[in-house]
């Protein structure tokens, strides 16, 4: 019977970050300017809290400086617009990311809203989601952006395949929707409320799944030779008691129909931190030529 192929996520975005590391080196000896990456931190996720030790770790490797700014849960909003405000005047720092999910209490739009758009490296400020949406994007969300990497990795040539996307968060299902259709892909967003989606994600020529629940897509949900990219992160539970992480999509029963697939973890997890990394120097770049050209 046979088995789809894996996209290696830890491979692409190690071959991506020795090219950056170089551009990086570049770009700090031409402009004397080196890129500047920070975090704010609010709360005590676990798993957020990994996912930033994981970003410092990767910005090290390729001469990106890093910086994390922890917020106590209860913290105000006013204080962390503070802190905020505070980046956005600062120029030597490039990026600024606000680690998500935020505590409930505070207000995520309001939060991101107020990033200067330049220095939003998760692309997620209305003005970049904007700028994605009218087809000529600046700073594109990490997660799609890896997403569409991986699948142009294994397919070239998209233009004119099907492409169903199940989540419709902003920080993964609508972007991700967005780069599709610029690149002339037909798609279809799915969510909780979609009706028979298994028959639905069985005619997708590039199956993305972003929904949060654990080894949901089976076998029957997917085309043929399908592209699979698996974007849920979760967290199961042995009856020993052993924790281990796995996707939204079964893997073992979807390797037999689909054509190219990636593993969780070691897929999309990777390409997001490399490409959080690229829009980091991106931003350091903009912003040195918006400052030469304001001079
Ligand atoms: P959200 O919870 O914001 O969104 C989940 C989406 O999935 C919602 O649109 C929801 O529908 C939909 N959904 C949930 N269950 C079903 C179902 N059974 N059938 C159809 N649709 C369903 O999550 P995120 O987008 O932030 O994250 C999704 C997953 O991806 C999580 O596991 C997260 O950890 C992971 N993730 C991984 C990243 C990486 O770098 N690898 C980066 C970001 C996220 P509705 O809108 O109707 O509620």
């Amino acid at each position: 019977m046979p088995q789809a192929r894996f996209i290696d996520g830890r491979l692409l975005a190690s071959l991506k970050g020795q090219v950056l590391k170089e551009k990086i080196s570049q770009f700090a000896a031409e402009s004397g300017v080196i890129p500047t990456l920070h975090v704010i931190l609010i709360g005590q996720h676990a798993a957020s809290k990994v996912y930033v030790e994981n970003k410092q770790i990767a910005c090290h490797a390729v001469g990106i400086r890093s910086y994390v700014h922890p917020f106590p849960a209860h913290s105000s909003e006013e204080e962390v617009l503070a802190k905020i405000h505070q980046l956005n005047q600062d120029r030597t720092a490039h990026g600024i990311l606000l680690q998500l999910p935020l505590p409930s209490a505070l207000n995520r739009q309001r939060l991101l809203c107020a990033v200067d758009p330049l220095k939003d490296v998760d692309g997620l400020h209305p003005y970049n989601l904007g700028r994605l949406m009218m087809g000529d994007p600046v700073l594109v969300p990490c997660t799609p952006k890896g997403c569409l990497e991986l699948i142009r990795s294994v397919k070239p040539v998209i233009e004119g395949l099907y492409a169903v996307i199940v989540g419709r968060s902003l920080l993964v299902g609508k972007p991700m929707a967005g780069l599709l259709v610029n690149a002339n892909v037909t798609v279809t967003v799915a969510h909780s409320y979609t009706q028979n989606l298994d028959t639905l994600c069985r005619q997708a020529d590039i199956l993305i799944t972003a929904t949060g629940t654990p080894l949901f897509f089976k076998d029957h949900f997917i085309k043929q030779g399908a592209v699979v990219i698996d974007v849920g992160i979760n967290r199961l539970l042995s009856q020993q008691g052993v924790s281990s992480i796995v996707g939204d999509v079964d893997i073992h029963s979807a390797q037999r129909v689909a054509g190219f697939i990636t593993p969780v973890p070691g897929g999309v997890g990777p390409m997001t931190i490399s490409c959080l990394l690229e829009n980091t120097l991106q931003a350091a770049q903009q912003q040195l030529l918006s400052s030469a050209s304001s001079k």
